[in-house]
C-alpha cells in the first residue's frame, strides 16, 4: 500500500482529498501547515507528497526546496497544488523540483491520474541494471546514481527519467511531445514548456557536462557524447 502525504491548509479540501485517496486504496497522512508537513515528510516516509503552494508561514515552493535538499526526502515525488493557473506558478513549481502540478479547482479524476502517473515514474526500471556513460556523465540504472565529472548529481525522479531517456537514445533527436509521453508517461495537456524547464534545470545540475544535451531548434533535444 502506497502512503501519500497531503499538505494543505484548507481543511475541507484536505478532508476531501484524503477521502478520495483512501477510497482509491492509498494510506493517507496529512498536515495542515508547512512545518508539520516537513516533519511528517521526514518521519512518515511517504511514497508521494501532495503539496499546496499557498500555505501559512512557509510557502509550498520553500517546502519543496527543503525536501529536495534533504537526503531522506529528496527522491519523494511531489505534486504541487496551485490556486492560480498562471504560467509563472507552474514554472516556479517545477524550478523548485516539483514533479507535477494540479491547478485548483481540479477534479478528483484528474488528481488521481496525475498521482498514478507520478508513482509509475518513480518505480524502479524493470530492465537489467547497467551503467551508461555519455562523455563525463555516468548513469547507474540500478542505483539511479548519476555522476558528472566524477561528482554525484542529485536529480529528481523526473529529471533522472529525462536524462535516461536522452542518454539511451544517443544522437537521436526527440521532440517535446515524445519526451512528455516517454518521461511524464501520459498525454500531458498542452504545455511542452514543461520539458524546456526541466531540461534547463537538468543542464544546470550537470554542470559543464550539461552541454552534452543539445537543443534542436524548433524540434526538441538530443544528447551527444561530445
Ligand atoms: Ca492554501
Amino acid at each position: 500500500m502506497k502512503t501519500i502525504l497531503v499538505i494543505e491548509d484548507e481543511r475541507d479540501l484536505l478532508d476531501l482529498i484524503s477521502f478520495n485517496l483512501e477510497r482509491e486504496g492509498y494510506r493517507v497522512i496529512t498536515a495542515l501547515d508547512g512545518t508539520t508537513g516537513l516533519e511528517t515528510a521526514r518521519s512518515g516516509s511517504p511514497d508521494l507528497i501532495i503539496l499546496d503552494l499557498m500555505l501559512p508561514g512557509i510557502m509550498g515552493t520553500e517546502i519543496c526546496k527543503i525536501l529536495r535538499k534533504n537526503e531522506k526526502t529528496s527522491n519523494i515525488p511531489v505534486i504541487m497544488l496551485t490556486a492560480k493557473g498562471e504560467e509563472i506558478d507552474r514554472v516556479v513549481g517545477f524550478e523548485v523540483g516539483a514533479d507535477d502540478y494540479v491547478v485548483k479547482p481540479f477534479s478528483n479524476r484528474e488528481l488521481m491520474l496525475r498521482i498514478k502517473a507520478v508513482l509509475r515514474r518513480a518505480e524502479p526500471d524493470k530492465p537489467a541494471d547497467k551503467i551508461i556513460k555519455v562523455g563525463d556523465i555516468t548513469i547507474d540504472t540500478g542505483s539511479h546514481v548519476v555522476t558528472s565529472g566524477g561528482e554525484e548529481v542529485v536529480l529528481t525522479t523526473t529529471e533522472y527519467k529525462l536524462l535516461l531517456n536522452l542518454a539511451e537514445r544517443l544522437g537521436r533527436v526527440q521532440n517535446r511531445d515524445l519526451l512528455l509521453k516517454n518521461v511524464w508517461g501520459y498525454n500531458y495537456v498542452g504545455d511542452t514548456r514543461t520539458v524546456d524547464t526541466h531540461i534547463t534545470r537538468l543542464r544546470t545540475k550537470l554542470g559543464a557536462a550539461g552541454d552534452l544535451i543539445k537543443t534542436v531548434r524548433g524540434f526538441g533535444y538530443k544528447m551527444e557524447a561530445s
